[in-house]
């Protein structure tokens, strides 16, 4: 008799983005002149830089060609991506990180979902609340946790981030081994500062533990003051892992490439206490089941860092960053408490009122779609997240609309 992991039978199926596509859906029926316009998707909507697609195309002309055809590649990615990413994204800002320090992948949703399995079954996971569920699901796969209740999983610690921390959560009350940090972050696009990570590093220094450091969305960082990469904090390489991703960089959601950075002095220990590089274990697991991102994207991703890449893919985070803005101001005008936007294409508002309350008053008296923050956890659940990708026409007009609605 083959039996199922029953770990999965602990998740809490994602009813979220079905349950918005049901109401959005129904809506729609019911009005069918009006135009919704989608203000919940994470998922860029502008086409790719015109320096990306240029070595994409060239890229898939050298696969044409014998003399330049490329097979498998290297499953830790090619060294002329691994090379810029270290130098441009890493020295460039003071940060120690060497090109065989970067594992290149296919996403970072995989890699912050896949990099649980290098940890014993037994250790205790900090997760924040609100959350990226992607953290939280894989340890329940894993059988980290135990079953879930009252919104959220026995066994877990969650790092509550609410108005009173500014988002930024207070280090655990109680031990923890593992520690998942977002900044700027998804939902709430609350930033981080300098400081304020560096306790979270002096934390793990003392505490033997590990910090995920997800920086997905540090391209759209504006503050120069503000830490883009953990490793801009001393003593951050022995205790932290960060993953990053050219999806909201250069909107590769659909063309898919990103990274991981494993330090080689990043330590862990065995059960009977001998200490451990992690980034031989993931080396070891990366090799045994990736085979690596195709030649042309790599090709593409690269294209990233030349001059006319650097330029293009600030003027895609400017254009999502002035929508970010107005939504802030908007909300911020009619009196709503708002965080992110600024540093974020995300802005997380305190609806004073039930997440799937307020969710049903945009879409019925706006006909604009948000997400219900209660989505993303238990501190979620008077607010609602709003995100920038869209047209700057879209995102007045749909303003224009919440504003006549709500006041
Ligand atoms: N990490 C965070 C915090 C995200 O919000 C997302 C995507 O929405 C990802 C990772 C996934 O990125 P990728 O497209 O590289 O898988």
């Amino acid at each position: 008799m083959i039996r199922i992991n029953e770990n999965f039978l602990k998740l809490q199926s994602s009813y979220l983005f079905a349950d918005i596509a049901k109401r959005v859906d129904a809506y729609q029926k019911q009005h069918p002149n009006q135009t919704i316009i989608r203000l919940g998707i994470g998922d860029v909507t502008r086409a790719l830089p015109a320096a990306c697609i240029e070595a994409l195309h060239k890229g898939t002309e050298d696969m044409a060609q014998e003399s330049t055809f490329r097979g498998y590649g290297p499953e830790q990615g090619y060294l002329f991506l691994r090379e810029k990413i270290a130098q441009y994204d890493f020295q460039a800002r003071g940060a120690e990180v060497e090109a065989d320090e970067i594992f290149v992948s296919d996403g970072a949703k995989c890699d912050t979902g896949n990099i649980q399995e290098i940890f014993a079954g037994d250790i205790r996971v900090a997760v924040p609340d609100p959350v990226y569920p992607v953290y939280v699901d894989t340890n329940v796969m894993a059988g980290r946790t135990g079953a879930f209740g009252n919104g959220r999983y026995e066994g877990l610690v969650y790092l509550e981030c609410t108005r009173e921390n500014h988002y930024v959560p207070a280090l655990p009350a109680e031990p923890v081994d593992l520690i998942y940090l977002c900044f700027p972050n998804n939902p709430t696009g609350a930033t981080i500062t300098r400081e304020q990570l560096a306790t979270w590093v002096d934390y793990a220094r003392q505490h033997n533990a590990l910090i995920l450091y997800d920086s997905a969305y540090e391209a759209f960082i504006r503050d120069e003051r503000l830490p883009r990469s953990i490793y801009e904090i001393e003593g951050a390489r022995e205790v932290a892992i960060e993953f990053r991703s050219f999806s909201k960089t250069a909107g590769f959601t659909g063309t898919r490439c990103a990274f991981t950075v494993v330090p080689k002095n990043c330590m862990a220990h065995t059960a009977d206490g001998r200490t451990m590089a992690l980034h031989g274990l993931w080396n070891r697991r990366h090799t045994t089941k990736f085979n690596g991102v195709a030649y042309p994207i790599q090709r593409a991703a690269e294209a990233v860092y030349s001059p006319a890449g650097q330029a293009q893919t600030r003027a895609l985070t400017d254009y999502y960053l002035k929508n970010a803005a107005f939504i802030r101001q908007a909300f911020a005008a009619m009196g709503y408490a708002c965080v992110g936007g600024d540093h974020s294409p995300y802005i997380w508002i305190d609806a004073r009122r039930d997440a799937w309350e307020f969710f049903d008053l945009l879409l019925q008296k706006a006909g604009v779609v948000c997400t219900p923050g209660a989505g993303f956890g238990k501190c979620g659940a008077q607010y609602i997240r709003l995100s920038a990708f869209n047209s700057y026409e879209n995102v007045q007009k749909a303003m224009e609309r919440i504003r006549a609605a709500l006041i």
